[in-house]
C-alpha cells in the first residue's frame, strides 16, 4: 500500500488499510489517525507513527489522582485483568508502566512483595512516588542500572499497546528478570469479538495513543525472539471497552457520566463475552 511502511514487529514492507481517519474519541484531541494490518504478520499497527508519543499524554486521565470510590470500582471492575501474585511468594514485583500506581496500590499491604515501579516521565514517577512511598523510575537506563536481574514478576497491564518499539519492552523484561521469572501481560484484542463489533468506535482502540495490537501470535514471536515461553493464556474481562465503545455510538463521543450509567452492561457483557483483552503468562528462559 505505501512505499516507506515497515511492520513493527516483523518489518515486513506492505501492509492494507484497515481503519482509516480515526479519530480520538476518548480525549477529543484533534488528532486523526489510520490504522493498517502488515500484510507479513497480521500486526494491527498504527501507520504512519508518531516519532513520539508523550505530547499525546498531556492530561491523560487514566494518569490522574483518583478519589477512593474510583479506586474501589477499578478494583471490582478491573479485577479480572490484573496480575494476581500468589501469597508469602516472598519475590520483587515490578508493574512496568504503572500509570497512577493503582496496580501497585492494590498490593501495598504485602508485607511479602517488594514492589518497584516503572512510569515514562519524571514528574508522574516523582508523584505516584510520593503517594505510595514504592520507588518509581521514569528512565530505562536507570531502572536497568538499579534492577537488572533482581526481579522475579514483571507486569504490563495495558501498556505494549502505547509503545513504538514492543521487542525493547520484551528486551528490557529479559534483562531485568532472574531466571524463571514470570512476564505477565494483558492487551487489547483487536480480533475479539468486541472489537469487531464497533469497529473504529471501538474504546480499547483508543486513537491515537494505541499503537499497535499484537495478539497471540505476535506474543508468541516475541517470546521465542527474546528467550521467554508462553505457558499460558486466556481472555481478560475488561468491561470498560464494551461501556466506552457503546457510549461513542450514542453520544458521538466519549462521554463520562453515559460511560458510568453503562458500565453495569460493560460488566455483564465481558462476563458473558470476555474477549475485549487477552492476558499471557510468560516464564524467562
Ligand atoms: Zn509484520
Amino acid at each position: 500500500m505505501t512505499n516507506d511502511f515497515r511492520c513493527l514487529l516483523c518489518e515486513g514492507q506492505d501492509a492494507e488499510l484497515v481503519f482509516p481517519r480515526c479519530k480520538d474519541y476518548y480525549l477529543g484531541t484533534p488528532h486523526v489517525v489510520d490504522y493498517v494490518r502488515c500484510t507479513r504478520c497480521a500486526l494491527l499497527q498504527q501507520f504512519p507513527r508518531p516519532p513520539d508519543t508523550s505530547a499525546l499524554y498531556s492530561d491523560y486521565p487514566i494518569h490522574a489522582a483518583k478519589s477512593p470510590l474510583f479506586k474501589l470500582l477499578r478494583r471490582v471492575v478491573m479485577a479480572d485483568m490484573y496480575f494476581s501474585p500468589a501469597q508469602k511468594v516472598h519475590a520483587t514485583l515490578l508493574d512496568y508502566g504503572c500509570g497512577d500506581g493503582g496496580f501497585l496500590d492494590t498490593l501495598s499491604t504485602r508485607r511479602d512483595l517488594r514492589l518497584i515501579g516503572y512510569e515514562r516521565g519524571a514528574a508522574q514517577a516523582a508523584h505516584v512516588q510520593a503517594a505510595l512511598s514504592v520507588p518509581i523510575h521514569s528512565t530505562r537506563s536507570a531502572l536497568l542500572a538499579s534492577e537488572e536481574g533482581n526481579v522475579d514478576v514483571l507486569t504490563l497491564h495495558m501498556v505494549l499497546e502505547h509503545v513504538l518499539d514492543p521487542g525493547e519492552v520484551f528486551a528490557d523484561a529479559q534483562r531485568l528478570l532472574k531466571p524463571q521469572g514470570t512476564m505477565y501481560v494483558v492487551v487489547p484484542d483487536a480480533e475479539s469479538f468486541e472489537a469487531r463489533l464497533f469497529g473504529k468506535k471501538w474504546h480499547s482502540l483508543d486513537a491515537p495513543r494505541h499503537i499497535c495490537f499484537p495478539g497471540k501470535p505476535h506474543i508468541q514471536e516475541l517470546a521465542q525472539q527474546y528467550g521467554f515461553d508462553l505457558v499460558r493464556d486466556r481472555p481478560a474481562a475488561f468491561p470498560n471497552g464494551f461501556a466506552g465503545s457503546l457510549a461513542v455510538v450514542l453520544a458521538g463521543r466519549f462521554h463520562f457520566a453515559l460511560f458510568a450509567a453503562l458500565l453495569p452492561f460493560g460488566l455483564l457483557f465481558s462476563r458473558l463475552v470476555p474477549t475485549g483483552a487477552h492476558a499471557y503468562w510468560l516464564t524467562k528462559r
